[in-house]
């Protein structure tokens, strides 16, 4: 089969949609070392979901990317999270250089990719299917070298930490595997916004399908170097709203929330997004 990134090569082995070292760490700090559904319980969960689509050369270009962002960003942010059993971020910011933009791209051109290849009789809602199509076509002439921009098809990154107590809530700790240990991949829309979001544990790359209100602040991925701040983050409702219903999706937070499930869920939400700025904050402080 035709590769599907550069289209010359031929595909040999499955690669992975979602990146493999995502589920690593779910395996390496599992007790049982096995993802099973409590481990990671998100619905939408495909256990290191494989397909043939690329070719070996592209394969190696992606699994560089790859490399650089779990060795300079996913590594340490969870395992010193580990080590310092901390509930929050404990990074501040982090040096990038191209590779960043390149990794965000790659995630969710495979994400994207993959969703339209499953789901080929569902089209987006609010027309959005042609800019989607648009840009899968874009980030694969990114990531080919075709083109040095992503244009209208921006990509966002944050990082999520866990829920606070909330009262009323019996499940606090199904929300906390959520945010620290769910891997997911899904399209989430408004008429005005729409992305495809995908969630590597606590990180969250979000590629822009659509955007006409640019309500994101601090997030975005510059296609050059420096230092991403992760401090000061505005976050569309949209992807609010996404989180929001993965965590309803939850077949064991479903069983165990009461009938006042939204209102809960969307305190803890609000909380959560706020507790995580204010850590962030006072981290901010503590390094002055
Ligand atoms: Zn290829």
């Amino acid at each position: 089969m035709q590769c599907a990134l550069c289209r010359k090569g031929e595909t040999s082995e499955a690669g992975h949609i979602i990146p493999h070292f995502a589920f690593r760490h779910l395996v390496k700090t599992s007790p049982t070392r096995f993802i099973r559904g409590y481990d990671n319980p998100n619905v939408r969960l495909q256990d290191g979901k494989t397909r043939h689509f690329l070719c070996p050369n592209c394969e190696d270009i992606l699994g560089r990317w790859e490399k650089i962002f779990a060795q300079n960003v996913f590594h340490p942010l969870h395992i010193h999270h580990v080590k310092r059993d901390r509930d929050y971020p404990t990074m501040s910011q982090f040096p990038y250089g191209e590779w960043l933009l390149k990794f965000c791209v790659s995630v969710s051109w495979r994400s994207l990719y993959d969703l339209m290849l499953d789901h080929p009789e569902e089209p987006l809602p609010h027309g959005d299917n042609e800019n989607a199509k648009q840009a899968l076509t874009v980030w694969r002439e990114y990531l080919i070298g075709e083109r040095e921009s992503v244009d209208a098809f921006p990509q966002h990154l944050t990082i999520v930490g866990s829920p606070v107590e909330t009262s009323g809530i019996a499940n606090t700790s199904d929300l906390k595997l959520f945010f620290e240990r769910g891997i997911t991949h899904s399209t989430w829309h408004n008429p005005f916004e729409s992305y495809v979001f995908t969630k590597m544990c606590r990180v969250i790359v979000a590629g822009t399908i659509k955007d006409q209100v640019r309500p994101w602040k601090g997030t975005l991925v510059g296609p050059d170097s420096g230092h991403f701040s992760l401090q000061e983050q505005v976050l569309s409702g949209v992807f609010t709203s996404w989180i929001r219903s993965d965590i309803a999706g939850m077949p064991i937070a479903r069983d165990r929330l009461s009938e006042r499930q939204s209102e809960v869920i969307d305190a803890a939400i609000k909380k959560f997004l706020s507790k995580n700025q204010g850590d962030a904050d006072s981290e901010k402080n503590d390094r002055k």
